[in-house]
């Protein structure tokens, strides 16, 4: 069973066609023996009973007249009868009346059965008895013996013939088969084949070629369907492949080009941060250390000068007459002699001394790791000497000439902070005699800063002396070219100090305490100022005055404000208040408490100066500021200073972000004003529109705006 279930479809249909074939052949064959062989021993029964009956009739008269001859004769027609191979007549009694043997039949006689009458089949013959009957008597037994021989004979030949049929049989049932079964096996072939080549090559469009109405047609179909289905799933699932391998590419692009951007950003954002370390410690337009850097060499110089018991010393420069430069020839000059003059002094030094800016025209000179006191003077003569060159700037051959203060540890103090003050005083001694001096610093000029001192003396009596008045710089909104309001600068006048800067005395006042009556008198007198504006019919301007530290700190600032609001009639919506980052650093918790304050006033907050300071960008936003000013600073050497531009771009992006008003302060040139507008920026202040100017003049800014539409610009 095992062995046929293992075989092919082919075989299996040979074999079941042959068996069946066997089958039937064998059965009919078996019929046809059967029935042949039954009609064979009819034949027989027939002949015999036939035979039998006519002897008996025959032989009854010879019987009873005990005539055996005629009873041999009767059986002598039996010679005729080649299947009879005996024929006897029995008496009543058994014995035999007559018999008859054929020729070479030797076997013996039965014993006569009167009983069976029937025709007896035995191995080789059949017999019959039959009774001799006379008037109903039975007076003898007739007996024949025949040969079946013939009927074998007939038998094996038919045998024969059937064996025969039946191998001819077979043989072309093989044959047939073996062509037939293809019929049924082919479809199945090709359908593995095909079955097959999908499975290997993944050729999901091949199909089994055939029509047929059969369970194999349909078996095709079905298969040519499921084919379609997976054909057609296949090429969805190779379109969704694709689409996510897209999706997929996509995705990693982006990833990678937000990779590089976050890289950029990051190496951006660390420029940024290099750039404002640097701005915390350099001086912007020289590039040279600024105050803070050289307190921390001086700190180390001194350290160091302690340890090795050497002497340090500091040179206090201040350029003589750099102001009337800078305002006859216009600052873009000042700035380049200010430059150029930074590159002569780092020339006069050796390596591991500091030049630092101070701020304006004065520079100091740190000179750690001195042998003798003498040495500091011969580098400061140096120094005085090169200086005497004239230094050209833009074609301008200038001469300038510096005054230098020396101070030298251990002699004149054992820290920075005296040091610093004493070589300031021999400066201001070195001018006072004549300036393009150099002055060494003695016990003698401890009497304090000469020069502080005096500012301070002229100081107090300026309120009174009616030297101090406001000049007013436009804020322009540059969207709409029209002025939004001024800032208040202070400035002063003596009769023989001249033109003081208020980067010289607002620190003194700041330090005196003078600081609170002057800004007293600025606030009322630029109120009242914006009121006469407003009456004038530009009630819209807004006015912005500076507050110092001290100013911010004092009790009674709010209750002044208050006052000059009522005093002016101005609403506080109209004032700012510009405070620098510095200030507002200093005692972080209360100004900010009297910042909140003033805000719920209604006036607004700008962070002056913004960037230039020692906080972080974040700090911003514990502050409660409204408007952020981006220094000066940054914006002069805008749009050809990457790092500039990046840092402006850094503080505009912060300010937005955190919703605060812009105001960029020192726009010279166009170029500049390009660059903010284009960066988004309102509103800025700068001497390209105007230079702070006396109230009359922005009054007649403002009224060109008011006829022409446009602010004028003021070269
Ligand atoms: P600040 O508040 O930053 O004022 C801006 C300064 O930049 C002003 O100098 C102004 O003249 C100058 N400026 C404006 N536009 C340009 C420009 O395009 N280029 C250049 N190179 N400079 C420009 P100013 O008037 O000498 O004031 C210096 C500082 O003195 C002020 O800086 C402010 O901190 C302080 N200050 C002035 N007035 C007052 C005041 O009334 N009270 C207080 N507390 N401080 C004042
Ligand atoms: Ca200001
Ligand atoms: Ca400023």
């Amino acid at each position: 069973m095992q062995l046929i279930r293992n075989m092919s479809v082919r075989r299996k249909l040979m074999f079941i066609s042959m068996v069946i074939t066997m089958a039937s052949l064998l059965l009919a064959s078996v019929a046809f023996i059967t029935s042949d062989r039954l009609y064979a021993q009819k034949t027989v029964v027939d002949s015999l009973s036939t035979m039998a009956s006519m002897i008996a009739a025959n032989s009854s008269a010879a019987m009873l007249f005990g005539d055996s001859d005629a009873g041999l004769e009767t059986l002598g027609f039996l010679k005729s009868q080649e299947q009879v191979q005996a024929g006897v007549l029995y008496l009543r009694d058994g014995s035999v009346f007559a018999s008859y043997r054929r020729e070479g039949f030797y076997d013996g006689l039965p014993q006569p059965d009167v009983q069976r009458q029937s025709v007896k089949f035995r191995s080789n013959h059949a017999e019959i008895f039959r009774p001799v009957v006379h008037m109903d008597n039975a007076i003898g037994v007739v007996y024949l013996r025949s040969d079946i021989n013939a009927v074998h004979d007939r038998l094996i030949w038919f045998l024969g013939i059937v064996a025969a049929i039946l191998a001819v049989s077979l043989l072309l049932a093989f044959a047939l088969s073996s062509q037939l079964q293809r019929i049924i096996t082919d479809p199945l072939l090709r359908l593995s084949a095909i079955a097959r080549r999908i499975s290997t090559e993944k050729n999901f469009a091949l199909r089994v070629s055939g029509s047929r109405r059969d369970e194999l047609g349909h078996l095709i179909n079905d298969f040519n369907c499921m084919l379609e289905e997976i054909q057609e799933r296949d090429e969805q699932l190779k379109t969704y492949q694709a689409e996510l391998e897209d999706r997929v590419a996509m995705r990693t692009q982006e990833l990678e080009i937000a990779n590089n951007e976050l890289a950029t950003s990051k190496e951006q954002a660390e420029a940024v941060a290099k750039r404002m370390e640097y701005h915390a410690h350099h001086d912007a337009l020289t590039g040279l250390p600024n105050r803070v850097l050289l307190n921390d060499r001086i700190r180390l110089g001194l350290a160091q000068a302690r340890r090795q018991q050497t002497m340090l010393a500091l040179l206090f420069l201040d350029l003589d007459r750099f102001k009337i430069i800078n305002d006859s020839l216009g600052h873009t000059i000042g700035d380049q002699l200010l430059r150029n003059i930074s590159k002569r002094l780092k020339t006069c030094l050796r390596e591991g001394d500091t030049v630092a800016r101070l701020g304006g025209d004065e520079f100091m000179i740190l000179l750690p790791d001195m042998k003798s006191a003498s040495d500091a003077g011969k580098i400061g003569t140096k120094i005085i000497k090169s200086l005497t060159e004239p230094v050209n700037c833009n074609g301008h051959e200038l001469h300038i000439t510096t005054s230098v203060g020396i101070s030298i540890y251990p002699f004149d103090g054992s820290d920075a902070e005296t040091l610093v003050k004493h070589a300031d005083i021999s400066m201001y001694r070195a001018k006072e005699i004549g300036r393009n001096k150099l002055v060494y610093y003695t016990a003698e000029m401890n009497a304090g800063s000469r020069k502080k001192l005096a500012l301070e003396t002229n100081l107090r009596s300026a309120l009174e002396k009616q030297q101090l008045h406001l000049v007013y710089q436009p804020k322009i909104d540059i969207t709409r070219n029209t002025i939004t309001g001024v800032e208040a600068l202070l400035r002063w006048d003596h009769p023989t100090l001249g033109y003081v800067s208020p980067l010289d005395f607002i620190p003194i006042a700041e330090e005196s305490g003078l600081i609170i009556p002057i800004g007293e008198w600025v606030v009322r007198t630029a109120f009242s100022q914006l009121r006469e504006w407003h009456d004038a019919g530009f009630g819209e301007l807004t006015m912005a005055v500076n507050l110092s530290s001290a100013q911010l700190s004092r009790p009674g600032l709010i209750e002044i404000l208050n006052d000059a609001l009522a005093n002016s009639g101005i609403t506080a919506d109209k004032v700012e208040l510009e405070v620098t980052e510095n200030v507002a650093m200093r005692n972080i918790g209360s100004a900010i408490m009297t910042l909140e304050k003033l805000k719920n006033m209604g006036m607004s907050i700008a962070m002056d100066d913004f960037g230039t300071g020692y906080s972080s960008l974040g700090y911003l936003r514990k502050l409660p500021v409204d408007t952020v000013k981006i220094d000066r600073s940054f914006v002069s050497e805008i749009p050809e200073s990457k790092d500039d531009a990046l840092i402006a771009q850094t503080i505009i992006a912060m300010a937005h972000s955190m919703n605060l008003s812009l105001v960029v302060e020192g726009v010279e040139n166009v170029r500049q004003l390009n660059f903010f507008r284009q960066q988004g920026c309102r509103v800025v202040q700068g001497y390209l529109f105007s230079k702070p100017v006396p109230a009359a003049d922005i009054l007649k800014i403002l009224r060109t705006q008011e006829t022409t539409g446009m602010v004028n610009m003021v070269k």
